[in-house]
Order: C-alpha cells, then sequence, then structure tokens
C-alpha cells in the first residue's frame, strides 16, 4: 500500500514514486497522468479522482486542486498530497469524513495537481537556493552585476551578512542585541549596519553593494492571459502569455475540462484565503459571484481561522499597483470558475502579532511586511525560541573575500517565513483541504427527477425527462461564465 510520509517535503522521485503507488492501490478511484513536461523535462502530475463505476470524470462536475506553481512554497504541495491520501483512504467509510469523502467522489471528480513547478521545487528542497518559479534563465540568459545570493559559510543556508556602517538604515535593538531594527531619524548615533543576504557580488567595484538582478525571474503566476502585461509593467510575465510549459499545460487542461467549476491553489504565505479580482475593487464584479464568493470564504474563515479578500482588496504589494497575468483572475474572468488561492502558513499570526477583528488576528499583510514595530520582531523571536524553529542564527564573524569582516547570520527566511515547520503542518493540512473540499461540495448536483416513457404507437415514444439541480451552484457556475459564455448549452 502507498503510504504517504507526512509530515514530510518529499523531493519529486519521493512524491512519484507516492503517486504511483495510489493509482495502483486504487484503481478504481485513482487515475495518474501528465498534463505536459517542466522546461526541465519533469512531469507535470495531475491525480484524477472519483469513483469511475458511477461515470468517468470528463461527465461529472469538477473541482481543480493545484499547488507550487510558486518553487518555494512547498507547505501547499504538502497539502495538496495529504488531500489525495485523505481522500483515498476515507473512502468508503462509514464515519462523517468517510461519507463526505464517498458523497464527492461518488457525484465529482477531483484533479490534483501537486506540483506546478518541479524543476523549481526540486532546486529549493536540495540546494539552498530560493526559487521563485521556474527554472528558465529570465529576462538574462547571463549573470548581472551585483550581489548573488549564495551560501558563502559552507553551511547549507543562505542567511544574512550584516557590516558595521555609520550611513548604515539598521541600528542593534537594546532589548535583544541579535535584532536590528530599521534606523529612524531620531537615530543619530548607535551601531549602525548595513544588512545584505549572504552572497558574493559580481564585478565589485570595491564600493558599490547592489542586489543583482535575479537571473531566474520567471513568475508562472503572472504568465495567464489575463490583463497580461509585460516585463516592464509586471516583473516575471514571461515574453507573452502561457510562453512557459508549465502554464501553456495547465490553461490546455482547463480548456479541455469545462466541467471545472472550483479552484484551490494553495500558496505560501500569509495566512489568508485570497481571490479574485487581483486588479479590480469588487463592485467590478457581478453581485452573485460576488455573493457567491463571499459566502464560500465566509466558510473557509470558519473552518481555517484565516480571513478571506480579494487580491485589490487586501493583498497588494504596492497600492498604486495591480497585478497582472494571475491564475486566479484568468480563470473567473474568462472561464468563470470560481477560484481561491489560500496563502497556508503564517509565522506572524502563530506568533501572536496583528490586531484583534471579528475573532480573527488579522493586519494589513503587506504593509506589515514594509514596516513594523520592534515589538513585533521580539515577539517573533520568542515565538522562534520557544518552539526551537532554528529561524534566528547568531551572528559571527565571517572573512568575506570581497567585503573583509562581516557578521553571517539573521533570519533563516526560507525555513522559518516561508515554509511550516513539520509540527505545524499537519494542523494546516487538514484545516485547508476541509475547507477546500467543502468548496468542492458547492457544484451543481444533478439527478433525474423523472423520466417517463409513453408509446404514441407505431414505434414511437414521447419520453420526458426532468433534470434538477439539487446542488448549491447552478449548472452555469456563475454570472461571469454566463457573460463569457464560457458553459456550453444546456447548462450554460
Ligand atoms: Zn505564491
Amino acid at each position: 500500500m502507498a503510504k504517504l510520509k507526512f509530515p514530510h517535503y518529499h523531493t519529486f522521485d519521493g512524491m512519484t514514486a507516492y503517486l504511483k503507488g495510489v493509482q495502483q492501490d486504487h484503481p478504481k478511484l485513482a487515475s495518474l497522468s501528465s498534463m505536459g513536461k517542466s522546461h526541465e523535462g519533469r512531469d507535470l502530475w495531475v491525480m484524477t479522482l472519483t469513483n469511475t463505476e458511477t461515470g468517468p470524470d470528463s461527465e461529472k462536475p469538477a473541482y481543480w486542486i493545484d499547488a507550487n506553481i510558486h518553487a518555494g512554497e512547498v507547505t501547499g504541495g504538502a497539502t495538496a498530497l495529504w488531500t489525495i491520501d485523505h481522500l483515498v483512504r476515507h473512502y468508503g467509510k462509514k464515519n462523517a469524513d468517510g461519507r463526505e469523502v464517498t458523497a464527492l467522489l461518488d457525484s465529482f471528480a477531483l484533479y490534483i495537481a501537486p506540483r506546478l513547478s518541479p524543476d523549481g521545487v526540486e532546486a529549493f528542497l536540495t540546494t539552498p537556493r530560493q526559487v521563485r518559479s521556474s527554472l528558465r534563465r529570465y529576462p538574462f540568459e547571463d549573470e548581472r552585476e551585483g550581489l548573488h545570493p549564495g551560501d558563502i559559510d559552507g553551511d547549507g543556508r543562505i542567511l544574512q551578512m550584516r557590516v558595521p556602517d555609520p550611513k548604515g538604515p539598521w541600528v542593534a535593538s537594546k532589548k535583544d542585541a541579535r535584532l536590528l531594527r530599521r534606523r529612524t531619524f531620531a537615530d543619530n548615533e548607535g551601531d549602525f549596519y548595513q544588512l545584505y543576504p549572504e552572497g558574493l557580488i559580481k564585478d565589485f567595484d570595491g564600493y558599490t553593494v547592489k542586489p543583482a538582478p535575479p537571473q531566474y525571474g520567471l513568475d508562472l503566476n503572472r504568465n495567464f492571459p489575463f490583463e497580461w502585461a509585460p516585463e516592464g509593467q509586471q516583473a516575471g510575465a514571461g515574453p507573452f502569455p502561457t510562453s512557459e510549459p508549465e502554464t501553456r499545460a495547465l490553461a490546455q487542461f482547463f480548456v479541455m475540462h469545462p466541467n471545472i467549476n472550483g479552484v484551490q491553489s494553495y500558496h505560501t504565505y500569509g495566512g489568508v484565503l485570497l481571490r479574485p479580482y487581483s486588479g479590480k475593487p469588487d463592485d467590478a464584479m457581478p453581485t452573485h459571484d460576488l455573493r457567491v464568493f463571499r459566502q464560500i470564504g465566509q466558510r473557509g474563515t470558519e473552518i481555517t481561522g484565516y480571513p478571506h479578500t480579494s487580491v485589490y482588496h487586501g493583498f497588494r504589494y504596492d497600492p498604486k499597483q495591480t497585478l497582472h497575468g494571475g491564475l486566479f483572475d484568468w480563470l473567473y474572468d474568462s472561464l468563470g470558475i470560481f477560484a481561491f488561492a489560500n496563502e497556508l502558513w503564517d509565522v506572524v499570526s502563530e506568533a501572536g502579532i496583528g490586531q484583534e477583528k471579528d475573532g480573527l488576528l488579522t493586519r494589513d499583510f503587506i504593509e506589515w511586511g514594509r514596516e513594523h514595530p520592534e515589538e513585533d520582531d521580539l515577539k517573533l523571536l520568542k515565538f522562534n525560541d520557544k518552539h526551537d524553529l532554528g529561524g534566528f542564527e547568531k551572528w559571527r564573524k565571517f572573512q568575506h573575500p570581497q567585503l573583509g569582516e562581516v557578521e553571517i547570520g539573521g533570519w533563516d527566511y526560507k525555513r522559518f517565513w516561508g515554509v511550516a515547520p513539520a509540527k505545524f503542518l499537519p494542523g494546516i493540512a487538514e484545516k485547508h483541504a476541509r475547507f477546500t473540499l467543502a468548496h468542492a461540495g458547492a457544484s451543481p448536483r444533478l439527478n433525474w427527477k423523472q423520466v417517463d416513457v409513453q408509446p404514441q404507437g407505431g414505434g414511437l415514444y414521447r419520453i420526458v425527462a426532468v433534470l434538477e439541480n439539487t446542488g448549491f451552484l447552478p449548472t452555469y457556475t456563475s454570472a461571469k461564465a454566463q457573460e463569457r459564455k464560457a458553459v456550453p448549452p444546456p447548462f450554460g
């Protein structure tokens, strides 16, 4: 029997072996296919789950789950695998989970793609590197001048370097000597520092330290057709919409599966349930669809404890800028699908930081990242120490080949912020899978209410058939789908 190792972050081979094992163990329920190959030639796996004895997946309303379009967001990939395990383990069982899972797989199909950027995930899991998305060099073939992050002291991690400098924008905290806080206009004297990512400087002029533009700057989640914008306007966009093998395969899969009416894309981190639009306010959406999005989001908040918001209203990196070419905007606006993206794991709220609102701990997610009080950093350190998470490394002296004596240490962003520690992963996976399956259960449910066959004589029959929808969503899914003519008659 294929047993899911959990909590665990699987390399590609480990994940592939598990997925093949599930297919082998559950031939009636699970079928594994590859929707294409990544830039480096890895399969883009999709697990189709449905009870094939009640009909093939293509004849049922369907729900899609994906993860790791962003390479480092492996908490999402682990949650997608946990969901597969939960479904095949509970199908046919008599307990509450069993009844829910059985009803879902008898009436609907689920497509689960646990790793949309397998090349990037592999580099993330097996090297000290941070990778945004794909491993295709973009927008430059060559290495540009500037500081390139790298593990220069050979401890297997890329941390931070601090260098004493009277004009430095960081100052040592008086409350915890490990911490640096941003210098304010009132700080005229103190121990000031420059703070850089650990790494080496290409074409160093002996003075200037500036970050090099990323060599792997593609963001597959900016490469979709809806309001796509070129690199100068949207970093990571790629040369044209669906230019990359990973995004092209995904787009084709959706076009070939018009039965999909709901989507969950797992991301990390932030502790929030996101939905369209990224670039327009809520009142640009048909009222019907906004109400549905809010109802599903509210259910998600109840189950996961994370607030729900559109990207435009709650998660914009820059209030004067909007995001282009995102997956869920394309899925909703062009195909009429109710798509969510959950930002799993949030070390900030876990550490007790935020304002209480309607029983939830919340904050201005993006603004907090830019600026927050020193007390919040102290809380984070305390949380790290309490759970022994290894998220902050003591500063230690290092002879840098270009900068002379520096200290290496500080936050381990990759480990502490970006990835749920193993002890937190089971709780996250379970809550989010429960929300996702509740969303999947909102699909239309079609039943033949009545079929009358009356012989008319001469081999002629009059057939009256009444089909009813006992599900939550209408057969046309959304007002947007109707507007876009995305669902064919008789259901659209
Ligand atoms: Zn992401």
